[in-house]
């Protein structure tokens, strides 16, 4: 079997920092975090076992101190917390935060904002929160279509968004505003990981993708997969399919940005254990 590995598989910066802010934090004392800190179970597991618990809600937090994950929160989110007097550690991921801040000086300057998105994705429950009640999310083609027409408007979104979607909607979107200002929204990281996809799925048999279903961006990934090759979402080595694939065939690997390192190496190493493998990194 030949492997075909991708350069930018499984947690991206956003994620490392995060799980490196929540150990620091736990280090210094109780900590929680505000919803589960990444789509990944192996991980909200494994801080479980260390005594971090996630919470819903900031009305739910007992400990001393609250991470914001990489997502972000809300600015009515931050007021809750400093209300209850908890320390906030704030781990929202730079390129997200960007994004917040963009929103937050688009609503002062009263500029119509659209935010591409998925409604119920923490980042742009967030988001929208930045944004303010006079942001209009948009998630397909038909509520594109429905837009009325201004003026004047700026696009934010989502980090990881679907680059083939994001360029769909915005095309429909520019019909409907004359003045439009694009606010470059999809992450480097994402947008990488979407390239690779597309370069594995015509080069191999099937591909593999390491993640949770929970996971967006690990969704997004196996459905680029899926448009070009035989394409499994995995969560880890002990998935059955491992078994039933071909051993002539080209396998690909890649993993989303919430997927553990870990898991992707035990993979590899039960391809190996299994077939007689040939490994190569592919640069895309
Ligand atoms: S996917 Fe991008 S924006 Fe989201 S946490 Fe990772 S690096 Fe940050």
């Amino acid at each position: 079997m030949r492997v075909l590995l991708v350069e930018h598989a499984g947690f991206c910066f956003g994620v490392k920092n995060a799980i490196e802010t929540v150990l620091r934090a736990a280090a210094r004392g109780s900590v929680c975090t505000l919803g589960e800190l990444i789509h990944n179970r192996r991980t909200v597991d494994e801080l479980a076992r260390r005594g971090i618990f996630a919470v819903e809600r900031p009305q739910q937090v007992t400990t001393r101190q609250v991470v914001i994950r990489s997502h972000g929160a809300a600015p009515q989110t931050y007021e809750a917390l400093s209300r209850l007097g908890v320390e906030i550690v704030d781990a929202t991921c730079p390129f997200v935060r960007r994004i917040h801040e963009k929103a937050r000086s688009l609503a002062q300057d009263g500029v119509q904002i659209l935010v591409i998105g998925q409604q119920e994705h923490p980042e742009i429950v967030a988001t929208m929160g930045w944004a303010g009640p006079g942001a209009i999310l948009i998630d397909s083609l038909t509520q594109a279509r429905a837009l009325r027409h201004y003026d004047r408007a700026c696009v934010i979104g989502q980090t990881t968004y679907s680059m083939e979607k994001r360029d769909l909607l915005l095309a429909e979107i520019a019909r409907h505003v004359d003045e439009l200002e694009v606010f470059d929204f999809v992450c480097a990281t994402t947008s990488l990981r979407q390239k690779e996809v597309l370069a594995l799925r015509s080069r191999c048999d099937t591909v593999l993708v390491v993640g949770d279903w929970s996971s967006a961006n690990t969704r997004k990934l196996y459905e680029l997969a899926c448009q070009g090759c035989q394409a499994y979402l995995i969560a880890d080595a002990q998935d059955p399919v491992l078994a039933q694939l071909d051993p002539d065939s080209i396998c690909g690997i890649t993993g989303g940005a919430s997927a553990p390192p870990q898991a992707l190496e035990e993979i590899v190493a039960a391809l190996k254990a299994r077939y007689p493998c040939i490994i190569e990194t592919i640069a895309t």
